[in-house]
């Protein structure tokens, strides 16, 4: 059985790179009928609210990874929300809430003398920190409290001092474990340090919990990214020590930024919701997404739905670090965009297009009538922000460009040519980009004037710039009585 999970802790915004790896686990086990589990570190008692819980469901949501056991979750139009169920029958899936469970599992490890109560203080560990720096040599706590005498441990504990519990890990020997994509990869022993497993809190530490929940999750596969790596062998001792079965493990390789570093804010949007509100369309960050490190043998990019599911697999997951191009995601959004059927993009441009306020539910246009816009201008979105911005002049009136103004409306003729238009326009019947056009250009021939001497000006007049879409369609679409009333405006404009 394949059971593997995404387990983000909620201490932030969901990154590309938290992103991708919940998509690399949740395409291994749809490929594999396997199950996908959303598990939830929250241990870090300091760090993690309920809003980056909030933001990392919905953004898992937004790009449809839907996980078979996790927290339950509701959608409306305002967003997720936790209904307080849970699916799946190795819950609970919020490791806050298994604290009961790590609890029994390091009195027995105590038990069994695998871990050991460490009364270190911060300013003893600060003085081991500093030797080791004066002494050139990796700082590593160096287990004084591994052989404390029952005695001292006694009066330590009756005076309640606080105290963590350190794994007591072997001092020679190596550990090797199994990763899918590094190959078997060893660590000796001696490098690691005693590491903390519970801490003084009475809260264990991610190491531990992480253990502990893979192996009664039943977690098959670990998939998760390469600065996890060096986490592994601490786990792995775990496992052993505890005589379970170590899981087998893949870890991604990490992506860098432009400039060669670890992708971060600096090098712009890291976050899912940040490119969902810069208007990009979940498919194609999904697909995106998924060429981070993997891709398949003929390097294809673009995927049909459900072809990622079908051809994922962790063999053609690179170990080499994944560069973001954010060209490339870009130019895969506009691909996704033209892929759209009319209907189905106005379905996704609405909400871009109610946002920018352009009418009420009472005024809103018919959908027909949308529908029939948005396609003039289809090649040229990029982003599904860019639709307002393209259509404004539809809905509302016309934003000069003061250079369009002064460039064509100022022109020469100009103003001569827009006052023949409007009583030519208005006699116009049928008002078609057809008609409208073979009268622009007769205009045109009859003045012995350049057609763009015409076609300009109207442009600018009806529409306030000089780009958009094809003019004649533009102009029947806008309808003759707010082409008229436009050219008529726009002739009063301040010279
Ligand atoms: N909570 C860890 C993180 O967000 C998960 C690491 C893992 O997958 O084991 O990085």
């Amino acid at each position: 059985m394949i059971r593997v999970r995404f387990a983000p802790s909620p201490t932030g915004h969901l990154h590309i790179g938290g992103a991708r790896t919940a998509l690399f686990n949740f395409l291994f086990a749809r490929r594999n009928r396997g199950t996908f589990i959303l598990r939830i570190e929250d241990t870090d008692e300091v760090r993690s609210t309920p809003e980056s819980v909030g933001g990392i469901l919905e953004g898992l949501r937004w790009l449809e990874l839907d996980w078979d056991e996790g927290p339950e979750i509701e959608a409306d139009g305002s967003g997720v929300k936790l209904t307080g169920r849970e699916n799946g029958d190795f819950g609970p899936y919020f490791q806050m809430e298994r604290q009961d469970l790590y609890r029994k599992i390091a009195t027995q490890l105590l038990s069994e003398g695998k871990i050991y109560r460490c009364y270190c203080t911060a300013e003893d560990l600060e003085s081991m920190r500093r030797h080791a720096q004066l002494s050139r040599i990796p700082f590593k706590y160096d287990g004084r409290c591994r052989e404390l005498s029952e005695d001292a441990m006694r009066g330590k504990a009756a005076s309640g001092e606080p105290h963590v519990l350190r794994f007591r890990m072997p001092q020679e020997g190596a550990t090797q474990f199994k990763d899918l994509i590094h190959g078997d990869l060893s660590f000796e022993n001696n490098l690691l340090d005693d590491f903390i497993i519970v801490k003084s809190s009475g809260i264990p530490t991610y190491n531990f919990a992480c253990v502990v929940d893979d192996h009664f999750m039943k977690i098959s596969h670990i998939i998760r990214g390469d600065d996890h790596l060096s986490n592994t062998p601490r786990q792995v001792r775990l496992f052993l020590s505890l005589g379970w079965e170590v899981p087998i493990f893949a870890h991604l390789s990490m992506i860098l930024g432009p400039d060669g570093s670890r992708l971060s804010k600096r090098h712009g949007a890291t976050s899912v919701e940040e490119y969902k509100s810069l208007g990009y369309l979940p498919e194609a960050m999904r697909n995106y997404l998924a060429l981070l490190g993997w891709s398949t043998s003929d390097s294809q990019q673009i995927f049909a739905p459900g072809e990622l599911a079908q051809k994922f697999d962790l063999e053609h997951c690179q170990k080499n670090p994944a560069a973001f191009d954010a060209q490339k995601l870009l130019w895969m959004n506009v691909t996704y965009i033209r892929g759209l059927a009319d209907p189905e993009l106005l379905e996704r441009s609405l909400p871009w297009l109610e946002g920018a306020g352009f009418w009420n539910s009472k005024t809103a246009p018919p959908k027909e009538r949308l529908r029939a816009i948005m396609r003039l201008e289809k090649e040229k979105y990029r982003l599904l922000s860019d639709i307002p911005k393209l259509l404004d002049f539809f809905f509302q009136e016309p934003k000069f460009d003061p250079q369009a103004v002064e460039k064509v409306l100022n022109a020469e003729n100009a103003s001569q040519v827009l006052t023949d238009m409007l009583a030519e326009l208005g006699k116009l019947d049928p008002f078609t980009a057809k008609s409208i056009e073979e009268n622009a250009r007769r205009y045109a021939a009859d003045k012995k004037i350049k057609n763009g001497a015409v076609f300009h000006p109207l442009r600018v007049a009806v529409s306030g710039r000089t780009q958009g879409p094809s003019l004649f369609e533009m102009i029947e679409m806008l309808g003759q009585t707010v082409v008229l009333g436009r050219i008529r405006s726009a002739l009063q404009l301040p010279r």
